[in-house]
Order: C-alpha cells, then structure tokens, then sequence
C-alpha cells in the first residue's frame, strides 16, 4: 500500500485528517512502554472532525458533545483498527493506539501523543491550549495513531500559527493555561497545570448527564476553529 491509498481508506471510513510522520523526529518523547516506537518507522495519523454546533453551544450543549466525543473516539479506533489489518496483509507491522486512553499513572498521559505525531506529520500546530491546531478545523477534532513499519512518504513537521491570540489561556474556566513564549511546542509543565484542568473534568465526568471527562471551552474559543463557520456556503 502506498501513502495515497492509506489516505483513500481513511476518508473512505470517516476520516477527515490524515497524515504521515516520520518517528525518527519523534525518539526523545515519553511513550507507554517506554521502548514502544522502537520498532516502527513512521506514524500515520488519523483526525475525526466534531459538528460545530457541539462546541459552538456550549456549555449548553457538553451532554451532547459529550456522547459525540465517545462516538468519534470509537469512529477513529476503528479507522485505525482497519488500517492496521490492511498493512498487516501487506507483511508489514501495524500497531493501532486508541483515540482517547489517559493513563493516570502517568500523569494524563498516553501511550504516545496523537498530538506529537499528528504535528510532525504536518496535520497541524500543537496551540497554546495544548491542543492540535488545523488549519481547517481548529482544535475541533479527535485524534488516534497508527504506528508502523511499512514504508510510506512522511509530511514535514508544522510551524505554530497561535500568533499574539491567547483565547484559549484567557477563557479556560479553571485558569489552568499560562502564557509562555515557546517556538514551535510549548512544554507542558510551563503553560498547563494538568490537575486544575484534571479536577473540572472529573467534576463533569461524575454528571450523570455528561459522564465522559470533556469540558470544551478552550476548543470552542479557538478563531481556528470558528474559521469554518465562516467559510460554510461560500
Ligand atoms: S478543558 Fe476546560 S479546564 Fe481544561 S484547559 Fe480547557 S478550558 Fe481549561
Ligand atoms: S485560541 Fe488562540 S492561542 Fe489558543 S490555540 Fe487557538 S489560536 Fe492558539
């Protein structure tokens, strides 16, 4: 298989991002294990865009976007599920990382970051709200991985596009973002404190009306995000 028929599959199952990173760029970040990129060359990463409205509405709206969350998580381990099997028909490897599986003992962490992968593959920028940022929808997608060895062409790297904006740090509800200048990838510990934001969606999550930790605000403020309200019709 070549990187435009993966693509093909992807779209054809529901994905509206995809792309490939190179993981040699990718050897210094803490993964679950800690040797878990050693036998794959490239990561392809697989985006789900969420409807506008779902953020658009809230907090209004966070039981739906909620559920939509849980939908799109399992649209997008799917997608990677299904990759995975077409490669490994191919004799390759293929390891598919879920969409949304924090490891608490690790501090809110993953087994590796989509958000990682997805940047080096040049899907988009990792924002000052540490989320990934696209051009075409914003913060407004859900991300899963799949990790392999079979040789495909890799995106290169995307620079950070955030500017002077700081909506993101400006609305969070628990003020849990802090500004901090940063080129290209803010380190988390400098501008997030994880267990303020952690504790709110917890709070949310114990909502038998919401159920799932989401909060939303700072993807609903994001200009990226809202660029495709703007652009819709013409
Ligand atoms: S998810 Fe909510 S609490 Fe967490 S950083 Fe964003 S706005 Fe703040
Ligand atoms: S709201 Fe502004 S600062 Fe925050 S991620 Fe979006 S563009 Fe960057």
């Amino acid at each position: 298989m070549e990187f435009h028929e993966i693509d093909r599959m992807a779209k054809k199952l529901g994905a509206d991002i995809f792309g490939v990173a190179d993981l040699d760029l990718l050897r210094e970040y803490e993964t679950f294990p800690e040797n878990l990129l050693d036998s794959f060359d490239f990561g392809i990463s697989i985006g789900v865009k969420l409807p506008d409205p779902l953020f658009d509405m809230l907090p209004d709206s966070r039981n739906l976007y909620s559920r939509y969350y849980v939908v799109a998580n399992d649209m997008l381990d799917r997608i990677a599920f299904e990759i995975s099997r077409a490669i490994e028909s191919e004799g390759y490897e293929a390891l598919p990382i879920p969409a949304s599986k924090v490891l608490s003992d690790l501090h809110w962490r993953s087994y590796v970051s989509h958000k990682a992968i997805a940047r080096a593959a040049g899907v988009g920028w990792v924002g000052r709200n540490l989320l990934l940022i696209t051009p075409q929808f914003g913060p407004r997608v859900r991300l899963a991985s799949v990790l392999t060895d079979m040789p495909l062409k890799a995106g290169k790297p995307a620079r950070n596009r955030c500017g002077v904006c700081r909506e993101c740090i400006d609305s969070c509800i628990t003020q849990a973002l802090r500004y901090s200048e940063f080129d290209d990838y803010p380190e988390r510990d400098e501008v997030f404190e994880v267990d303020k934001c952690a504790a709110k969606l917890k709070e949310f999550a114990s909502n038998p009306d919401i159920g799932t930790m989401v909060c939303g605000i700072c993807i609903k403020v994001c200009p990226w995000g809202k660029l495709g309200n703007k652009t819709k019709g013409n």
